[in-house]
């Protein structure tokens, strides 16, 4: 529909001979899903949402050529009697903090020109002209920036790692194989701002002493890879990528590779194998990426959502960006919100802030005025936390606590009528068919895992089967090799934690 939109919009400006007044800018995502298509028209900001193509005929008649705005497509939150909000003013939008996502939804991906004018590559000219590479290590490290990816691992540790690594040849790579089901900030970074992933990743290779980089992303995405390829030509085009940089004599060249769908290849060193060609398997760590990676040869890998942080924290400082968020998790995090919730979609908030905070302020709360049950954090390897912790503050280890994780940033949302036992149900399902099958606990574990829910849920089970699943859960986590296997007991061991009783009432009530 957005395309068909964007069409209609360019037919009525010709038309009407608007196109040097007006102009139309394909962007990426706004975040708010629900409210999809969204058209913003400025310098008003008025914020029109659900937009059909029949729409753009009214917003060209009455907003562009009489100049009033047309009240009922406005987003319901974005009028409040006469007074025309602007898009940060909304419920949605009024706690995020954008940094990560900062040009989503506000320049074209497609047009180097406009990344420039938000001060793209400055970054990377400031570090090149100016720093010593150690010192930007240091930045990162200051920072306090940690892993986005799942792990949350220091990510200017990892740097200073792989800089101090022996080898004549060094890789940066980036991880942009979101494979959580509902998932997507990866993908609204590489369609929305592709170049900040560029200049990060020469960033990093300037730090470590790389000039090679791989963005490996999958296959699924066609319009990220085809964005980012647009990128990556037009960096090289400019000579921000290749020989000489910014007449430096730094040389950085960047490949995208492409997966194809296997979600174990989210895990480095599966990632690296895929790189190579070889089947996507992980490898057994250590050594680890930063002293053996792609091809052996020492590798930084980050996933899109770190890389997408690094020009900020460059451009304002270590210090700004460790201002934001918790005493140890630094900064925001983007997160994927769906479920039973009314404002789905992806949003950016500062570490700290509570799930109630997301959940009904930026979500909207849940349809129909139901109760809120649970939330899912973690995507398949994480858990899930009751409504008793709903004050709790969104950071790395408040999430761990719980037993659950931050991982990519997924947030699924249950109310009242979700059943828990079919929800680890569903994510144990989905790990099982992406278990590589590489080691015994995984592969068999968590098979026998899903038999026996599978045998629960229809009314078969008995109270020593959960004493069975609880005890095969800890065996899974603590012998499989790889964090596929490690953490894919997660939504069983929380459900069983908060809510034993669902469990057993299938069980009792043999339904
Ligand atoms: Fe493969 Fe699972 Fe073992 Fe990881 S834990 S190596 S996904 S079998």
């Amino acid at each position: 529909d957005s395309a068909k939109i964007l069409d209609r919009f360019e037919e009525l400006l010709e038309k009407h001979e608007l196109e040097k007044e007006v102009k139309v800018i394909k962007t990426g995502c706004f975040g708010l899903c629900e409210a999809g298509p969204i058209v913003i028209v400025y310098p008003e900001g008025a914020f029109y949402s659900h937009i059909s193509v029949d729409d753009v005929d009214k917003i060209t008649e009455e907003h562009l050529l009489k100049g009033r705005i047309v009240k009922d497509l406005l987003y319901k939150e974005s009028v409040e009697e006469d007074k025309i909000r602007s898009i940060d003013e909304v419920g949605f939008y009024k706690k995020q903090q954008r940094v990560a996502l900062r040009n989503c939804g506000l320049i074209n991906p497609e047009v180097i020109e406009e990344y420039i004018a938000f001060d793209g590559y400055q970054a990377l000219a400031s570090v090149l002209t100016e720093m010593t590479p150690q010192e930007v290590i240091d930045i990162v490290k200051k920072s306090g920036l940690r892993g986005r990816g799942g792990g949350g691992f220091p990510t200017g540790l990892k740097w200073e790692f792989t800089a101090k690594a022996e080898g004549d040849q060094k890789y940066v790579a980036c991880n942009a194989d979101e494979g959580d089901p509902g998932a997507f900030m990866d993908r609204s970074v590489l369609e929305g701002d592709p170049h900040v992933i560029i200049e990060s990743m020469a960033i990093a290779g300037y730090a470590v002493g790389a000039d090679k980089g791989y963005v490996y992303i999958r296959a699924e995405y066609p319009i990220a890879v085809k964005r980012l390829q647009i990128a990556i030509d037009q960096a090289k085009e400019e000579g921000l990528l290749g020989k000489d940089i910014f007449g430096t004599g730094f040389n950085f060249d960047l490949e995208i590779r492409l997966g194809a769908g296997a979600f174990v290849c989210g895990e480095e060193t599966a990632l690296i194998n895929s790189i190579e060609g070889k089947r996507g398997m992980p490898r057994p760590r250590p050594p680890f990426p930063a002293q053996k990676g792609i091809w052996d040869k020492p590798t930084l890998l980050n996933n899109v959502e770190t890389y997408a942080n690094i020009p900020q924290i460059i451009l304002k400082g270590a210090e700004w960006f460790a201002g934001i968020g918790t005493e140890k998790s630094k900064g925001t995090k983007v997160f994927a919100l769906g479920g039973k919730i009314n404002n789905t979609g992806l949003l950016e908030i500062p570490m700290g802030t509570t799930l109630r905070e997301v959940i009904y302020e930026i979500g909207g709360g849940i349809p129909e005025g139901k109760a809120f049950k649970a939330v899912q954090t973690g995507g398949p390897s994480g858990g899930c936390i009751p409504a008793e912790h709903i004050d709790t503050p969104i950071d790395y280890d408040n999430l761990i606590k719980l037993g659950s994780m931050m991982g990519s940033g997924g947030m699924i949302v249950m109310d009242e009528d979700n059943c828990m036992v079919d929800i680890a149900r569903f994510f144990l399902d989905f790990t099982v068919e992406e278990s590589c099958g590489k080691c015994t606990p995984c592969r068999e574990g968590t098979k026998r895992m899903l038999d026996i829910l599978e045998a629960i849920t229809e009314g078969k089970g008995t109270l020593k089967d959960l004493e069975s699943l609880e005890t095969l859960a800890k065996t899974i986590k603590a012998a499989s090799l790889c964090g596929l296997g490690q953490t894919a007991p997660n939504p069983v061991l929380s459900t069983l934690k908060y809510f034993r009783h669902e469990y057993e009432a299938h069980v009792n009530d043999k339904k």
